[in-house]
């Protein structure tokens, strides 16, 4: 026997074995003298209505060896074979490595920043003392601008297969199994680190190799091929295929990239604030009321609408969450937000942000057009706050109502906050969007508008505001053997697209290479 079988349970049923047994007996028509197993497929929370429900499925068997299976990672001794180099150890690079090992090829990765242990210590210092290192802070450095993150591993990709293969991979290096369950997958802060490593040991022990401190300032072309690799220390390396997977915070390169001439597009990002609640009252507000319900994980949201024909939407949402301090380069204040995998910290928060395209900024044949613009706002918050790494903040009502807050309660955000009426600060371009979809927020969510929520700014590293091109065998159209990717390039948005592209551009060399055995 094995059925798949969907029902809903309230929340205290969903985790009490008796009741599930008893709904999939029910469900079964059960009458046999005999025992069967079931797991989870799938978990949802429907908080629609006050009666709150579990969408729950799973998989019944009458014996455990039926259950379907993990697909295996196919570990391949790669030390003797064909090298391909990966610019970058962020999901994009991590997962192309990984893949490299399955299709039996040897990663070779390159990484500005510092393994995940040494790079904690930069996070600590940038947090307590504002020190920010501009090779290793929270998007440079092992792991990328995933590691110190939520974790949120859900994606708006459509391929089920690719999303089910980058989350076996995390489970097979550590992550809890119920990330394959869960429909909104998170693994935490606290949690990352460590599956990160057990990659990097993996990559090294079939024969591939990390390089760490190791920043790609500039390559050598041959015949219209990528011939070299120059890192900022001297070291050289011979090259053929390289995966270029540096973030979208990775500025250098796409300035690298255009004074060799190669092709760059402007591209469509979003930028605005992170807003930061009481997690308490987002609880209320999703869960009716239902608060401290030990059933019922912290709630999230998720907001969007159109303000100014633009769209305004809820960002990388992180319940019991923290703001960090983002920021890669001297000059500027960037915010994000992390949550350690309990989510259980007293604070809510989220980017709320304006969708910009091109043409709204300038010429949008300049492909610098929306980095600029990026540029300028986080410019402008790190002076309106003191240049230092404390930001621009205000309190949400007074932001609506165009006023100063005269004093701000305290927030997560460790470096501390400044008070400035951020209408002041913001192009009115965001800041007239924000207002209005606020006010849209407030009225889908009843509650939201509160003056005790606290706007942070900027939040501007949404997704990458430069198109790195590729043609349909996933190489910039005009450098052979350059395979721009992840994040940096234009082709993802999170941790699992940029995974999933790592992986699909070692399938494209795989093939190039006839090298599958
Ligand atoms: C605080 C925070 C929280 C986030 N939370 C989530 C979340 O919950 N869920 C989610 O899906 N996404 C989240 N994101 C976004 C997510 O981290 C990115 O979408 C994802 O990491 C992109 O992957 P990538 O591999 O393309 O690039 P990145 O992760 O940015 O990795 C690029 C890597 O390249 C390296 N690099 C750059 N330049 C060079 C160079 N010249 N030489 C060598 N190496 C270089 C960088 O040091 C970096 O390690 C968060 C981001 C941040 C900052």
């Amino acid at each position: 026997m094995k059925d798949l079988l969907q029902f809903q349970l309230s929340p205290e049923e969903a985790v009490n074995d008796t009741a599930i047994r008893q709904m999939i007996k029910s469900k079964l028509s059960w009458t046999r003298n005999t025992d069967f197993y079931y797991k989870w497929v799938r978990r949802s929370i429907d908080a629609r209505k006050p009666n709150i429900r579990i969408n729950c499925s799973f998989e019944v068997v009458d014996s455990e060896l039926e259950f379907t299976q993990l697909e295996p990672f196919e570990e391949r001794n790669v030390v003797s074979a064909p090298p391909v180099h990966i610019v970058g150890s962020g999901p994009a690079g991590l997962f192309a490595a990984l893949r490299c090992i399955e299709k039996g090829l040897k990663p070779i990765i390159l990484e500005r920043g510092k393994d995940v242990r040494t790079r904690r210590r930069d996070l600590a210092k940038l947090n307590r003392d504002m020190e920010l290192n501009t090779e290793s802070n929270y998007c440079f450095g092992e792991g990328g601008a995933g590691t110190y993150s939520d974790g949120k591993l859900y994606t708006r990709s459509k391929k089920r297969g690719d999303i089910k293969r980058a989350l076996e991979l995390f489970v097979h290096f550590g992550a809890d199994p119920d990330i394959l369950v869960d429909a909104h997958p998170h693994i935490g802060t606290n949690k990352l680190p460590q599956i990160i490593v057990a990659m990097r040991e993996k990559i090294i022990s079939c024969g591939g190799e990390v390089h760490f401190n190791a920043k790609l300032v500039d390559f050598e072309i041959n015949k219209n091929a990528i011939s070299r690799l120059i890192l900022e220390d001297g070291r050289e390396m011979e090259c053929q295929h390289v995966i270029l997977a540096t973030g979208h915070s990775a500025r250098d390169i796409f300035y690298l990239l255009n004074d060799k001439g190669l092709k760059l597009e402007a591209k469509g990002f979003a930028l605005g604030v992170r807003i930061e609640h009481s997690q308490e009252l987002i609880d209320q507000i999703q869960y009716h009321g239902r608060l401290n319900d030990e059933y019922l994980p912290p709630a999230s949201y998720s907001l969007v609408t159109q303000a100014n024909d633009h769209g305004v939407y809820s960002f990388c949402m992180c319940p019991g969450g923290i703001v960090a301090p983002c920021a890669t380069g001297e000059g500027e204040v960037v915010t994000n937000g992390w949550s350690p995998s309990k989510r259980n910290n007293p604070y809510s928060n989220s980017g709320i942000v304006v969708s910009v395209l091109p043409e709204d900024l300038g010429d949008p044949n300049d492909p610098f057009v929306c980095l600029n613009f990026q540029k300028a706002v986080e410019q402008k918050c790190w002076e309106a706050a003191g240049k230092t790494q404390r930001v621009p903040a205000q309190r949400l009502m007074d932001f609506i109502n165009n006023r100063v807050s005269k004093d701000l309660p305290q927030t997560s955000y460790k470096p501390g906050l400044v008070s400035v009426n951020l209408n002041e600060v913001l192009p009115s371009l965001i800041s007239d969007s924000l207002r209005k979809g606020f006010m849209d927020f407030g009225r889908k969510m009843k509650g939201f508008l509160t003056n005790e929520a606290v706007l942070h700014a900027p939040e501007s590293r949404t997704s990458s505001p430069v198109l790195i091109p590729r043609n349909e065998k996933f190489m910039h159209p005009e450098l052979v053997g350059l395979y721009p990717c992840g994040e940096g390039a234009g082709y993802a948005g999170g941790i699992i697209s940029a995974a999933i592209d790592g992986m699909k551009i070692v399938d494209e060399i795989s093939e190039e290479l006839g090298s599958e055995v």
